[in-house]
This record gives structure tokens, C-alpha cells and sequence, in this order.
């Protein structure tokens, strides 16, 4: 028997678990009092009298179960040894969705190769109020931390591959990225063309207007750029007021095309209320082609740009003359 205090101590601490749950128990008796038991501790709990019916149902819901609480044997042609197997074909981490066995008989061998089948935990019947609320705040905590754990995991990279004012990739992810661009190009043959775009006398608006306005600037300039390409271009923010697009399966006046495109409707409309230019280096992949090299030539593009007046796309190599 559980000592007063023992029982209290579970009782009060793990009284609340708030988890979704999906139950499998063919005896009618068992399976009300243990619904009853989970529901006053506010757990939402799906029950099913047969393993296959069970897993059809986590197989075509859309509900993201915390645990499976299944019996070992089950009327029906699937067995509660079938469902952890077939449910760890599914999800093979145990951390990512824990399964609770109950079974009528304490079998050592048995346990030992359901744990090894991939339940997480074994309950033996006749159930203990107390022990089937310890397992499962046990097993739910854990689910849920590693939950909590995870979704940090994906805020914190998308955070390091984000550019935090315009919502851009940075120059780190465009590193990142860069090598799945050249190898599709390559596999498939496909024209790849890189814009380097940069924002006109730039200084004067963060002089004359404020370095928040010319973060407003920034942030709009961005939208624009993503409104004008694709979404399988890889769009980011460089540095400063440069940004880079790499324009996937485009030839060369695909690219000035869509440059063109951007450049003149920033020369017709305004930003902000105030006018912006831009000016645009265009480089073209060959089949010994890298970022790097395509960069430079994007680049020195650019500067003959700017050199030229501004506001104007300039393509590397076909005006290379003029580039010497
Ligand atoms: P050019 O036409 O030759 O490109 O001239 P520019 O003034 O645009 O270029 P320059 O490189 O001289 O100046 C860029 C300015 O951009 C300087 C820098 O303070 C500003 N800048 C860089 N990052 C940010 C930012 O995140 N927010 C704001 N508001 N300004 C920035
Ligand atoms: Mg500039
Ligand atoms: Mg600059």
C-alpha cells in the first residue's frame, strides 16, 4: 500500500496534466475508469476499443497527440505489440510521441521486448490510480520539454538566418543556401543569374531624413524586391543597402528583365514619400561558375554602374568593354 503522504504528494503535484491522448482498451470497465481518471486530470482523452481502428484514426487526424496509452492485448486483428510497432514506423522517436502499455500480466520478457520495440513505459494491471498518474506526468513532461526544446531550436536558426529589419535571408543563410543553387543549375543544365542591387546615395536619406526612415526605407525596399522575383529565388540582404538575388533557371535577359522591372518602378514611385533609386550589376553563370566569381562580376558591374550616373542595370560580361 502507498503511504498517506506518498499518495497525497502524487496526487496534488501531478493532478493537472494537460495532454491529448490517445487510449486503446477493449474492456469497457477498464477503459471508462481510466478515461474518468484522465479527464479530472484535464486531459482530452480519444478512446478506441480497437488497435486498428486507433491507428487509422492517428493516421487521418489532424490532432497532435502528447501519448499513447495502449493495452497489450486488444480484441481485433491488431495487437497492442502491433501498434507500437506500426506507430514507431510512423514516428520513430520516442521523445517526439511516448507510448504507455498496459498489460494484464507482469512478464519480464515481454516488457523487455516492448521496450525494445519502442513503448516508452509499461504499466502492469490492476492499475494504480497513483502510479498511472506519475507514469504519465513522467512521460508528458519529458514529451513536452523536448517539444519546447525543439520549437526554440527552429525560432533560434531561423533567427541567425534572418535579417531582423527587412525579414530577408542574411548573408550567413545566403552562404548556406548558395551550394543547392550551383548544383541544381549543373544537374540540370539551367541558366543561373546573380543581381546585386544597391540603393543610391543612400547616406543622404539616413542624413537628411533620419536613420529610423532610412531603416522604413530598408524595410519597404525588401518587400518590394520579394514582390518582384519568384519564390524560388534566393533573395537577401547582403550588407548595409545591398542586397543580392540569385535568379534560378534565368538567362541572362531574364535577369536584366526582371532588374528593369524593380529599377523603373522605384524611379516612377516613391518610398516613404521620398524618391529612391537604385542602381543593379547583373552576372550570368558559366559552367565553371561559382559564387564568388559571379559576385565580382555582378559587383564590378555595379561599380560601373554607379559610375555611370546611377540608377541603371549594368550586365557583366556583354558590356565587359566598357567595364575594362
Ligand atoms: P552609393 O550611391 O554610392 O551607393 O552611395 P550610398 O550613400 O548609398 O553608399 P554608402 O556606402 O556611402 O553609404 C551607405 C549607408 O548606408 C551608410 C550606412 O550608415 C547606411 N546603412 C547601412 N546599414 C543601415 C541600416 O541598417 N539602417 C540605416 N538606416 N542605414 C544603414
Ligand atoms: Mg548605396
Ligand atoms: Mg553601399
Amino acid at each position: 500500500m502507498l503511504s498517506k503522504d506518498l499518495k497525497n504528494s502524487i496526487l496534488t503535484k501531478r493532478n493537472e496534466i494537460n495532454a491529448r491522448v490517445l487510449f486503446i482498451e477493449d474492456s469497457k470497465t477498464v477503459a471508462t475508469m481510466m478515461t474518468k481518471q484522465m479527464e479530472a486530470m484535464k486531459m482530452s482523452v480519444a478512446h478506441f476499443f480497437s488497435a486498428a481502428e486507433a491507428l487509422k484514426a492517428f493516421q487521418t487526424s489532424s490532432i497532435e497527440y502528447d501519448i499513447i496509452i495502449t493495452d497489450l492485448l486488444v480484441d481485433g486483428r491488431l495487437s497492442g505489440m502491433g501498434l507500437v510497432r506500426e506507430i514507431r514506423k510512423i514516428i520513430p522517436d520516442r521523445s517526439k510521441l511516448p507510448i504507455l502499455v498496459i498489460s494484464g500480466f507482469d512478464d519480464v520478457t515481454r516488457r523487455i521486448e516492448l521496450l525494445n520495440m519502442g513503448a516508452n513505459d509499461y504499466i502492469v494491471k490492476p492499475i494504480v490510480k497513483e502510479e498511472l498518474a506519475a507514469r504519465l506526468s513522467n512521460m508528458v513532461t519529458t514529451k513536452q520539454l523536448f517539444d519546447q526544446v525543439k520549437m526554440q531550436q527552429e525560432q533560434l536558426f531561423q533567427l541567425a538566418m534572418t535579417d531582423q529589419l527587412t525579414g530577408l535571408y542574411n548573408r550567413h543563410s545566403l552562404v548556406q543556401l548558395l551550394p543547392k543553387y550551383f548544383s541544381h543549375s549543373v544537374r540540370h543544365s539551367s541558366p543561373l543569374s546573380l543581381l546585386v542591387l544597391d540603393i543610391d546615395h543612400f547616406k543622404h536619406i539616413n542624413d537628411n531624413y533620419g536613420h529610423s526612415k532610412g531603416d522604413d526605407v530598408l524595410r519597404k525596399f525588401g518587400q518590394l524586391i520579394t514582390h518582384n522575383f519568384r519564390s524560388e529565388d534566393l533573395i537577401a540582404r547582403y550588407g548595409g543597402e545591398e542586397f543580392v538575388v540569385l535568379m534560378a533557371n534565368s538567362t541572362q535577359s531574364d535577369a536584366i528583365e526582371k532588374a528593369e522591372l524593380l529599377r523603373s518602378h522605384l524611379e516612377r514611385n516613391r518610398i516613404e514619400g521620398l524618391k529612391v533609386t537604385i542602381s543593379i550589376g547583373v552576372a550570368c553563370a558559366d559552367s565553371h561558375s561559382n559564387f564568388e566569381h559571379m559576385f565580382n562580376q555582378a559587383d564590378t558591374a555595379l561599380y560601373h554602374a554607379k559610375e555611370s550616373g546611377r540608377n541603371q542595370t549594368i550586365t557583366y560580361p556583354a558590356n565587359a568593354a566598357m567595364l575594362q
